[in-house]
């Protein structure tokens, strides 16, 4: 294990790019805190989703690796040069016919590569242009061309994103290079994938029946109108989320983006799902080694709402300080959770009724009798999920020996997974030996009480639980 140090609950996913795929790089990285990779599919072809994807599994087998999906992305194009757009100017927006269909615009015109938008757009909706930082109003529309009146006006460069909130967009589900690259990831041994966009049960379907009969976990990414009004359909359906707050930024008012943060992270605590908060988090670190006072205080506060995991982006794929960004996120965690008191979730998980009652009651022994931690014994690993949602303060190791779950429940705040190879069937021969390795990595001392939980026991596949609180001077050297 490379990880030597004292690591936040909060879990950090780190996006991977040209700023930080060196192998030394990714190394500090994840001695810095780093608990799963992500590679965004958007800047990322076959070659280079291989090569991080394999130097991360030669430096740690232990860390997650995550596909993010294009999507679909509306650009601009039809000019090569930056663009200044003035308040009160009309400029056309056409259909992208292509490379090849010698398409002249003049400066009057952009294309953009949604070919049916003057179908599916009405007048007075808004077009939103590289993250909504120009902006434009649809007043007339006249067979494929669609007349608008500047808004916000500045500067337009190249191949920038295109968002048209509040208008249903007909997208198929998946584009043709996400299909590519999630039959990639199934094939390769990929932890996660966060499909981008997910905008309701069918969007869901499509891409599960793409994964075909697969370990890898599907994290929905929520980043639109129709993704956020249809999410308590949607999260009985995948394994965990993204509140993707950079789409949802343009895509929603910017000012609901916080509330909706709060309440996608209520829900899926309650059914104990991973929630993760991605998007701008340290933004600043992408230039400056230190971070505004504003992200410190949106990393704290995400931790605060008692998300699963913190997300960095351009931070550490083409930033200038990625293992900077990686290490000041783990500080502010830290920090953070500190001063945190467990929180007790009410509801079902997906365990047994039974499992999801013994974790409620860690919660309560974790308050009244002082237990150093609880180690976890289970077959389905979902154990981990009803009694990480609690956010207890303190430990819970995951002993396994499947090394694909111990990765996937990294993403488990308060979670520390450990593999153990030859895991006995027998519960109490896998107790001790759980017991051994969790101290002999420095996390117990003689005269520590904890508690242990076996979901379904080791050897009986039944829904049986068994919660035990054990001296760990009567198992280790006895
Ligand atoms: C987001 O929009 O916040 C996000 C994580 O997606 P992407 O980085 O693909 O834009």
């Amino acid at each position: 294990m490379l990880k030597g140090k004292i690591f936040c609950k909060t879990k950090i996913v780190a996006t991977i790019g040209p700023a930080s795929w060196d192998k030394n790089i990714l190394k500090d990285m994840i001695t810095q805190g780093m608990d799963v990779a992500r590679i965004n599919a958007s800047f990322a072809d076959f070659d280079e989703l291989k090569r991080v994807s394999q130097n991360i599994r030669e430096i740690s087998p232990r860390v997650g690796i995550m596909l993010d999906t294009m999507g679909h992305k509306i650009r601009v194009t039809g000019f090569n040069e930056e663009r200044k757009l003035i308040e009160k100017e009309k400029i056309i927006v056409v259909p992208d016919k292509g490379e090849n269909s010698n398409q002249n615009l003049d400066n009057n015109h952009i294309a953009i590569t949604y070919p049916t938008l003057h179908q599916d757009i009405s007048r007075n909706a808004h077009i939103l242009l590289d993250d909504g930082l120009v902006s434009l109003k649809v007043i007339d529309i006249k067979g494929e061309e669609i007349l608008c009146e500047v808004v916000q006006g500045g500067i337009l460069r190249p191949k920038k994103t295109v968002n048209i909130p509040n208008t249903n967009l007909k997208f198929p589900s998946l584009s043709k290079k996400d299909k590519l690259d999630i039959k990639y990831a199934v094939e390769n041994g990929f932890d996660f994938i966060s499909a981008s966009f997910i905008r309701d049960i069918h969007d869901i379907a499509m891409v599960r029946k793409l994964m075909g009969k697969t370990h890898i976990k599907l994290i929905a990414k929520i980043e639109d109108r129709e993704g956020v009004d249809n999410f308590d359909q949607i999260l009985p359906l995948v394994d965990g989320v993204m509140v993707a707050r950079g789409d949802m930024g343009v895509e929603l008012p910017l000012e609901d983006v916080p509330v909706i943060q709060k309440q996608i992270i209520f829900k899926c605590r309650s059914v104990g799902k991973p929630v993760i908060v991605a998007t701008q988090m340290l933004e600043s670190m992408r230039k400056s080694v230190r971070p505004t006072r504003a992200e410190v205080s949106d990393v704290a506060n995400a931790v605060m709402d008692g998300c699963d995991a913190l997300m960095l982006s351009a931070e550490t794929s083409t930033g200038e300080f990625p293992v900077e960004a990686v290490k000041t996120m783990n500080k502010i965690a830290i920090k953070v959770e500190d001063v945190l008191r467990p929180q007790r979730v009410q509801g079902y998980t997906q365990v047994s009724i039974e499992t999801d009652e013994l974790c409620n009651c860690i919660f309560d022994l974790a308050n009244s009798i002082y237990l150093k931690g609880v180690i976890v014994l289970s077959q389905s690993g979902k154990t981990s999920q009803s009694l990480a949602r609690h956010r207890l303060t303190i430990p819970i190791w995951e002993i396994g020996n499947d090394i694909v779950r111990i990765r996937q429940n990294s993403l488990l705040r308060g979670v520390k997974g450990f593999y153990i190879n030859d895991l006995p069937d027998d519960r109490d021969k896998a107790v001790l030996k759980s017991v051994e390795c969790v101290y002999s990595h420095g996390e117990l001392d003689l005269n520590d009480k904890i508690a242990i939980i076996s979901g379904s026991s080791i050897k009986n596949r039944s829904y049986n639980s068994i919660l035990e609180i054990v001296n760990v001077s009567d198992i280790v050297g006895s």
